[in-house]
């Protein structure tokens, strides 16, 4: 069954209009009409089957029928992932919100191509992975930052996962500890410079990691990282 995300809040008996381009993908690309059903969910009050209404030519409304699943929140695993090529990067963002990245964070570093990149455009892929992955919230895409003013800011308690292909880091499985909430870091196509790798290093909160022998590409060592996170001490077990 369709599944859309949407921010109004979800109440026995609510009434409420989709936007205009969900309403549009409901009527005239899914053909639904009036009374055909649907699942919404808003991060916040699980998910409920709603029904379309008030149908016209131009638009619908929703009408909340019943509760379907009450709101669940997975492991706190967030993931930071430099500002690589687009399509990569939008691979990454899609694949992060299906293996459940509670937040994914952008970052600059000193081999990054860029410096800035369309967060709206990457938020709606969220978004729409969230629907299609039957997620009850959708993992925000927060704007890039630098990679010191990032370590600067790090909150106590959460330990960083440093994904580093220098080789000699621990095997992640071997370096994660307990469900604490995590942070995995990936790095640029040209990877960390050596001074990011030593501040990283140097950090009490870091856990430097190995992904294996072979140099991965940052959507597979993303994929790979947060695998590894779920299946050792995440929502997989
Ligand atoms: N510096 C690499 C090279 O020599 O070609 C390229 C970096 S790789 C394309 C992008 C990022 O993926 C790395 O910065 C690291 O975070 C992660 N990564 C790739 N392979 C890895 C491995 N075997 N172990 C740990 N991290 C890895």
């Amino acid at each position: 069954m369709i599944r859309l995300f949407v921010p109004d809040p979800l109440l026995a008996g609510n009434r409420f209009h989709p936007t205009t381009e969900q309403a549009h993908y409901l009527r005239n690309v899914m053909r639904l009409g009036e009374g055909d059903a649907i699942l919404v969910f808003n991060g916040r009050d699980g998910e409920w089957r709603a029904t379309l209404a008030e149908v016209t030519k131009r638009g619908c409304a929703l009408h909340l029928a019943e509760p379907i699943r009450p709101q669940t929140t997975g492991p706190d695993l967030e993931l930071i992932v430099a500002l690589v090529k687009r399509a990569r990067l939008e691979t990454i963002i899609e694949k992060a919100a299906e293996l459940g990245a509670s937040r994914v964070r952008l970052v600059v570093t000193r081999f990054t191509g860029a410096d800035h990149t369309n967060v709206a455009r990457l938020q709606a892929i969220a978004t729409e992975a969230s629907e299609q992955t039957g997620r009850l919230d959708v993992p925000e895409v927060a704007p890039p930052v630098k990679l010191d003013r990032l370590l600067d800011d790090w909150p106590g308690g959460r330990r960083l996962v440093f994904c580093d292909e220098a080789g000699d880091a621990r095997p992640v499985i071997e370096a994660l500890k307990d469900s604490a909430a995590h942070t995995v870091l990936i790095g640029p196509e040209g990877g960390f410079a050596p001074e990011e790798r030593d501040r990283l290093r140097a950090l009490p909160f870091v856990i430097p990691v190995s992904l294996g022998p072979r140099i991965l590409r940052a959507d597979t060592a993303a994929i790979s990282a947060l695998t590894l996170v779920q299946a050792a001490i995440g929502d997989w077990r």
